[in-house]
């Protein structure tokens, strides 16, 4: 570790002894200071898997049921919530067809993170919706 012909890398022994942390692509929305505060402080609990969804409810034993309160058929956790269940992706499509219609509706989400867009305040603009679908659902 570190050490390359006897020479003591001070970045690989920095690499070594860091935990590593998976990048959060989330991120970049919790900068955004046109989203409201409560949204933002949701989004950095989402990014980080924070949330108290069913799933980590039942692993603190505070419920037994983990089922997804929207659609009731899956297990709900993250990935489920906000991503996966039929009705979150419902709200996505009518926010889609609100603001983005120009893009195909499953990269909707990719595509607000990637800051793509040239025009600032549209990004910013778009951030602040994602956050406060994100909230609401
Ligand atoms: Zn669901």
């Amino acid at each position: 570790m570190g050490r390359l012909n006897g020479n003591y890398l001070i970045k690989q022994g920095y690499q070594f002894l860091r935990p590593h942390v998976e990048k959060v692509k989330w991120a970049p929305l919790v900068t955004v200071r046109w989203i409201l505060p409560r949204h933002r402080f949701f989004v950095w609990l989402m990014a980080q898997e924070r949330l108290l969804t069913q799933d980590r409810l039942q692993k603190m034993q505070i419920t037994q049921d983990n089922l997804c309160y929207l659609c009731g058929l899956e297990k709900e956790e993250h990935k489920h919530l906000f991503f996966k269940c039929d009705y979150s992706r419902k709200c996505r499509d009518l926010v889609h067809c609100w603001c983005l219609a120009h893009l195909p509706a499953q990269q909707c989400c990719e595509w607000c993170l990637k800051w793509r867009s040239r025009n600032q305040a549209r990004k910013k603009l778009i951030a602040v919706i994602l956050a406060a679908l994100m909230t609401n659902i």
